[in-house]
């Protein structure tokens, strides 16, 4: 069996020759860890090969992660990357770095007030519903740019830009119809005037296809610490 490192390096490669083929720059696009599952042990591996951003769906599960690797604290980020209740945004507030599924106002809105003084704004991202009613979470894009305005405007936040979680399709070409949707929503919300830089779309099985439309962070689980 490949070891945590020797996929890291598999998946970067994989990146790295994406952004050639779209003839974008090798560091125009962040590898988020997907670690949900895992023990905080493969976080701690991957982090020894020099990964440090790390994303997780379910918060109590990453609290206990986060908690165990307290003595790497100040060289990993933490992403939210799962649908987050009211009643758990202030344990959020206070242990992540980024939040990449805030989809209504309330949540973040409560975020913002919770976030602690000492630490530096919440990194947001708004998630985007772009398959319809074939997935529940995320704003539909046609109120995406009201709620990032809503969002933007916050202080405890740093809007950054948005998610998007296509519903799986075996059909290559809706999967790059649902994707380009994404990447031109992402345009027209800055040409808009919203200052954003991060759009996260792109997992295991479709990464090279996010990449070419657009894609600057992809969110890769299975094919760096296997399946779940
Ligand atoms: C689990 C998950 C991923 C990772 O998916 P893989 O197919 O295992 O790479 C990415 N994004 C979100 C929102 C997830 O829940």
């Amino acid at each position: 069996m490949a070891t945590i490192t020797e996929n890291l390096q598999a998946v970067r490669s994989r990146i790295s020759q994406a952004c050639s083929a779209a003839q974008r720059p090798a560091d125009a696009v962040t590898l988020l860890a997907v670690s949900k599952t895992f023990p905080a042990e493969a976080v701690r591996q991957a982090h020894a090969a020099g990964q440090r951003a790390f994303g997780e769906n379910y918060v109590q599960e990453a609290v206990d992660k986060i908690t165990a690797l307290a003595d790497l604290r100040s060289t990993l980020q933490w992403h939210l990357i799962g649908p987050l209740q009211s009643n758990k945004t202030r344990v959020v507030a206070e242990q992540f770095d980024w939040v990449q599924s805030v989809d209504r106002l309330k949540i973040a809105e409560r975020l913002s007030e919770q976030r602690p003084a000492h630490l530096p704004p919440l990194q947001v991202l708004v998630q985007v519903n772009c398959s319809g009613e074939d997935s529940k979470s995320g704003v539909p894009p046609d109120q995406a740019l009201a709620l990032c305005e809503a969002v933007a405007a916050l202080p405890r936040l740093s809007l950054r830009g948005i998610m998007a979680l296509p519903a799986p399709t075996p059909d290559p070409d809706a999967q790059r119809r649902a994707l380009a949707t994404v990447c031109e929503l992402f345009h027209n919300l800055r040409g808009r005037g919203l200052s954003l830089d991060t759009l996260s779309m792109g997992m295991s099985g479709d990464l090279e296809a996010a990449i070419v439309e657009g894609s600057t962070m992809v969110r890769v689980g299975t094919a760096l610490f296997g399946h779940r």
